[in-house]
């Protein structure tokens, strides 16, 4: 069976117990371009057929964008940012979210690259101090090196874990 079959099958079976939440954790993986969209399709399909509730991991943001209704942004193991996705990915309030959707064509407004992430990511078991994302962050500053960020309502129903989540978005 192709990918894509094999996908259909696995849907299938998560179906036959008449589940209330699928969890998919990246569906799309391994894909083409036009099996990953019939895919996508069929599992809003589905939601909306069966009233199901989703919860999609991916890492791919173009995914999230056209899929999701709320997204939550990781980093090391800890929430950067959540909020409606159409809203997050299109303006951040989270350095690290900037950069991803930076980077994706098709969800960033830019028509090039503008900050490509440098560095590796962070171990989730020997994090940085401070904030986690800080030896990768471009808007780093002194305090960043020694405070945790707390996940904090920046705006109505827009949660964002760095200290200076306001500037992020100007
Ligand atoms: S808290 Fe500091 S290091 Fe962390 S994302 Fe915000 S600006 Fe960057």
């Amino acid at each position: 069976m192709s990918g894509g079959m094999r996908q259909r099958v696995m849907i299938a079976m998560a179906l036959a117990g008449e589940p209330q939440l699928i969890i998919a954790d990246e569906p799309t993986t391994a894909l083409d371009v036009t099996t990953q969209a019939r895919i996508l399709q069929l599992l809003a399909d589905l939601r909306e057929q069966e009233d199901l509730a989703m919860l999609l991991v991916s890492h791919d943001l173009r995914v999230m964008a056209h899929v999701a209704d709320d997204v939550v942004v990781m980093y090391a193991g800890r929430v950067a940012e959540r909020g409606p996705a159409r809203e997050v990915l299109e303006h951040p309030r989270h350095p690290y979210t900037r950069a991803l959707a930076n980077n994706v064509p098709a969800v960033s407004t830019k028509s090039a690259i503008a900050e490509p992430l440098q560095g590796a990511p962070a171990n989730p078991f020997d994090r940085p101090t401070g904030c986690a994302f800080h030896p990768r962050c471009p808007m780093a500053q002194d305090r960043c090196r020694t405070e945790v960020p707390v996940l904090r309502e920046v705006e109505r129903g827009r949660f964002s874990a760095c200290h200076f989540a306001t500037e992020v978005a100007s």
